[in-house]
C-alpha cells in the first residue's frame, strides 16, 4: 500500500500571520481546522480551488506541516462465536435446553450472529447460558475469500496417449521450465490438473498463473471441481482484506493451489511443488508501466529454480524466445499436436473485405458471415464474434475542417461510446472523458463524422441486421463491475444468448461447447502496427480466437475477414502453421539483431516539459556513445509513438544487447554517471514489450 502525504496545523504558529494570507489560503486553514486540524493532501486537493498554491503559502509561512503517514494497515476479520461446553439440561428452563441442544445439533460451534436465526434465540439467552457454564462466547479469527460458490466435483480424466507422455516426462523433469506446446482444444489443463494432483499429495503446493482475470471463472471451476476447497484465488481485483486473508493462508504452508494472475507469481508459498504459466506468450505477464518493470515468466524461471521444482510454460503459440530455447534444447519441449478425440481444428475460411466492398456490401459483416450466423442459428448452436477494439467508434472527424476529436492531455484521438446516460467520449491512454460535442470544437462545423467500428457499434449494427438475434458484449466496459466476467459468460454458457461480441478478453480460456462459429471481424488492424512483435502478435491472437470454435463434438468454422487475405500471418493462421510462422519469422528477426537474438533494453524519458525531456534523452544518448567499452548498440533517442500521454511527454532510448550479463552491467555503470534532472523521471525497462 502507498503511504500518504498528510497536512496538519503546526504546533506552535503565529496568529498575527494568518491575517496577510490571501482568501483561498486562509480557506484552507479553517478548513484544516474544521476536519480535526489534520488530512489528506488528496482530499484537500479534491475540496478546494488552488490547493497547491494555498499550501504552498501555508507551508512557507510554517502554518501548517505536511507528513507522510503510514497506509492502515489490513487486519483479521474477527467474528464473535458461540461455543458449547456442556450439554446439560440440570438448572436449565426448557427454552435454554431447546437453545442449547441446537447448538450441538449445529456442530457446537457457531458465530453468533448466525446462530441467533438459526436457533431463533435473543443474545440475553445467550448470556445467561454463558453466565451457567453451558457454553462460552468468545473472538475467532475468519478467513475472508472472495468466491465460495460450490462446483460439481469431478474425477481425472483418461488422458489421451499424447497427453500421458507429456505427464510422464513431465513427472520426470529436472527444476526450471518446460514448454507445454499443445494446439488449441488439445487438453493442456488436463494436464495441468494431473501433474498438480501428486503434488498435493506430498504435501506441497502449486501456482498456477493465468494472463487475465476475464479467463478465471471458467478455469477457476475445472480446479475447483478437481481439488474443492484448496484451491484459491488471487489477483488485483481482491479487497485488501481478502488479499491480505490469503496471504495469511499461503503462510501457513498447508497445501493449496493458487491461481492468480501476474503478480501472483509472488504469492508466499513456502513448500512450492509446481509452478504453471498458462498461455505463457501472453503480454499481459510483463508488468512496465508503473514500474517495477518484470517479466512473470522471468521471476517464475528463478523461483522454479530455487524450489525446485518444475515450471509449466503452457501454449498453443509459444513465444519466441521460448521456443527457440526449446529448440535448442534448453528446455524441455513437450508437445499435444492433436485436439482431444481426434477433433479437427476449425477450418478457416479467409474472406476479401475488397471485394465485398465491389459488391456493395457496406456492412462490417461479410456475405460469407451473414450467411454462417443463419446457418449456426438454424442448428441452434453459438457464435463468438471478435473485433478489436471496445467502444463505438474508433474515432470522431469533423467533415468540415478534416481535424478529429483528440484527447487534451495525449497524442490520440478520442473514442466514442454510447451509454445509457448519453454519448461520449474517451481517452484508451489517460480515462479523460467528455459529453460528445454537438459541434467540432476547430470550427464550429455541425457535421461529424464516427469512422472505424468497436464492440459497440458491432453489436448494434448486427441486432439490426438479425433482429432476433440474441447478443452479449464481452469487453472491459460491460466486466468493469466485480463478478461481471463469470455473469456474462455464465450467461452464455447457458445459452441465454446466441452471439458473443467482444475484444481480446474473450480469445483465451473461454471452453463452451456450443460454440461452432468464430467471426474475425477485421484482422487489419491487428497487422499494422509499428512494433516489430505486432506479427507475434496478430499470429497469437488469431489462433486463439480461431481455437474458440469447435472444441466439443460439433466441428467449428472460422471466418477471418482481412483487407490483405495475401498477408504471409493471414495465411499461416488459416492454415493453423505456427511452425510456417515461426521460422519465417526468426529469420526476419535474426537479420534485424531483434529478440530473441539479441537483449533490448529500452531506457523510457517522461516529463511534463517537452524540450527538458528532449536535452535529457540526447545527453543521455551521449553519456553512452561515450562509454568506450561499451558494446550494446544505440537507436534513438526518439519520441514515442504516443508522445503525450496525461499531459507527459515521452521519448525512449533502444539498447540492443547482445551480451547478456556483461551488457546490462556495462549500462548500470554508464547509467550509475547519469545525472538525470528530478523534471524528468527516467525508467529502465529489460526486455520490454510495448515499444509503442
Ligand atoms: P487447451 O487448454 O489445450 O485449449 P482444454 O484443456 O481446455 O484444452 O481441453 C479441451 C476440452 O477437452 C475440454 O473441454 C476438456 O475438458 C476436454 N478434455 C481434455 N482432456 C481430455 C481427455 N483426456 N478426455 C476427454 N476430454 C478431455
Ligand atoms: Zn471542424
Ligand atoms: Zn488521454
Amino acid at each position: 500500500a502507498r503511504s500518504q502525504r498528510r497536512i496538519r496545523l503546526a504546533a506552535i504558529t503565529n496568529p498575527l500571520l494568518e491575517w496577510t494570507l490571501s482568501p483561498s489560503t486562509r480557506a484552507m486553514l479553517e478548513f484544516v481546522r474544521a476536519h480535526k486540524a489534520d488530512v489528506s493532501w488528496r482530499f484537500l486537493r479534491q475540496r478546494l480551488p488552488h490547493a497547491q498554491h494555498s499550501l504552498t503559502e501555508l507551508l512557507n509561512r510554517g502554518l501548517v506541516e505536511s507528513y507522510l503517514a503510514d497506509p492502515d494497515p489490513p487486519r483479521p476479520l474477527v467474528r464473535q462465536v458461540v461455543v458449547l461446553v456442556e450439554l446439560e439440561s440440570e438448572g436449565l428452563t426448557t427454552r435454554q435446553y431447546e437453545v442449547l441442544q441446537s447448538l450441538g445439533r449445529l456442530g457446537g460451534e457457531m458465530a453468533v450472529e448466525r446462530f441467533l436465526t438459526e436457533a431463533r434465540t435473543t443474545r440475553t439467552l445467550i448470556a445467561t447460558l454463558q453466565k451457567l457454564g453451558r457454553v462460552i462466547v468468545c473472538e475467532r479469527q475468519i478467513l475472508r475469500s472472495s468466491d465460495a460458490e460450490a462446483v460439481c466435483r469431478d474425477t481425472p480424466k483418461t488422458l489421451t496417449p499424447e497427453q500421458q507422455v507429456a505427464l510422464d516426462q513431465l513427472r520426470a523433469a529436472p527444476a526450471g521450465p518446460v514448454l507445454l506446446h499443445g494446439i488449441t482444444g488439445s487438453g493442456k489443463t488436463e494436464v495441468y490438473l494431473q501433474a498438480i494432483a501428486p503434488v498435493l499429495a506430498r504435501g506441497q503446493s502449486a501456482l498456477v498463473l493465468v494472463p487475465e482475470i476475464g479467463l478465471t471463472p471458467q478455469l477457476t471451476d475445472r480446479f475447483r471441481a478437481r481439488f474443492g476447497p484448496q484451491v484459491r484465488v488471487y489477483h488485483s481485483a481482491l479487497s485488501d482484506g481478502e488479499r491480505y486473508d490469503s496471504w495469511r493462508q499461503m503462510l501457513t504452508g498447508e497445501p493449496q493451489v493458487v491461481i492468480g494472475t501476474r503478480s501472483a507469481v509472488f504469492a508466499p508459498l513456502p513448500h512450492l511443488g509446481l509452478i504453471v504459466l498458462d498461455e505463457e506468450h501472453d503480454g499481459s505477464y510483463k508488468q512496465d508501466r508503473p514500474a517495477p518493470c518484470y517479466h512473470a515468466r522471468t521471476v517464475a524461471t528463478w523461483r522454479a529454480r530455487a524450489h525446485q521444482c518444475p515450471l509449466i510454460l503452457g501454449s498453443a503459440t509459444p513465444d519466441l524466445e521460448t521456443y527457440r530455447q526449446a529448440t535448442r534444447g534448453d528446455i524441455l519441449h513437450l508437445k499435444l499436436t492433436e485436439r482431444v478425440a481426434g477433433r479437427p481444428l476449425p477450418v478457416v475460411d479467409v474472406v476479401d473485405l475488397r471485394e465485398e466492398l465491389r459488391q456493395g456490401n457496406l456492412t462490417p459483416f461479410s456475405r460469407t458471415l451473414q450467411r454462417a450466423i443463419g446457418t449456426m442459428l438454424d442448428h441452434k448452436h453459438q457464435g463468438i464474434l471478435f473485433i478489436n477494439r471496445r467502444g463505438y467508434s474508433t474515432f470522431v472527424l469533423c467533415r468540415n475542417c478534416g481535424e478529429s476529436l483528440r484527447c487534451p492531455h495525449c497524442t490520440v484521438s478520442l473514442t466514442y461510446h454510447r451509454l445509457a446516460t448519453g454519448e461520449h467520449l474517451r481517452c484508451h491512454y489517460c480515462n479523460h472523458g467528455c459529453a460528445q460535442p454537438r459541434c467540432c470544437p476547430h470550427c464550429r462545423s455541425p457535421h461529424l463524422r464516427y469512422f472505424g467500428s468497436g464492440t459497440q457499434r458491432i453489436t448494434a449494427e448486427l441486432g439490426e441486421l438479425f433482429p432476433h438475434l440474441r447478443i452479449l458484449r464481452f469487453d472491459r466496459d460491460t466486466t468493469s463491475r466485480k463478478g461481471s466476467h463469470r455473469q456474462i459468460l455464465e450467461q452464455f454458457a447457458n445459452g441465454e444468448a446466441d452471439v458473443l461480441v467482444g475484444t481480446q478478453m474473450l480469445t483465451k480460456g473461454i471452453d463452451l461447447p456450443h460454440v461452432t462459429l468464430v467471426g474475425i471481424l477485421a484482422a487489419d488492424g491487428l497487422l499494422n502496427l509499428p512494433d516489430f512483435r505486432s506479427g507475434e502478435r496478430a499470429f497469437q491472437l488469431l489462433t486463439q480466437v480461431a481455437g474458440r470454435a469447435g472444441r466439443a463434438e460439433q466441428p467449428g468454422r472460422v471466418i477471418l475477414q482481412t483487407y490483405a487475405p495475401e498477408h504471409p500471418i493471414v495465411e499461416a493462421a488459416s492454415r493453423h502453421h505456427y511452425l510456417d510462422f515461426t521460422l519465417a519469422e526468426l529469420e526476419q528477426r535474426q537479420i534485424f539483431g531483434l529478440p530473441p537474438f539479441n537483449q533490448l533494453i529500452a531506457l523510457h524519458l517522461s516529463g511534463q516539459d517537452e524540450t527538458r525531456v528532449i536535452s535529457t534523452a540526447e545527453a543521455l544518448a551521449a553519456s553512452i556513445d561515450a562509454c568506450s567499452d561499451f558494446t550494446g548498440q544505440l537507436l534513438g533517442p526518439a519520441p514515442c509513438a504516443v508522445v503525450r500521454v496525461a499531459n507527459r511527454y515521452r521519448w525512449q532510448l533502444l539498447v540492443k544487447n547482445r551480451y547478456a550479463e556483461r551488457g546490462r552491467n556495462q549500462l548500470r555503470q554508464t547509467l550509475s554517471g547519469f545525472a538525470c534532472p528530478p523534471q524528468v523521471s527516467l525508467a529502465i525497462d529489460i526486455d520490454p514489450l510495448r515499444l509503442l
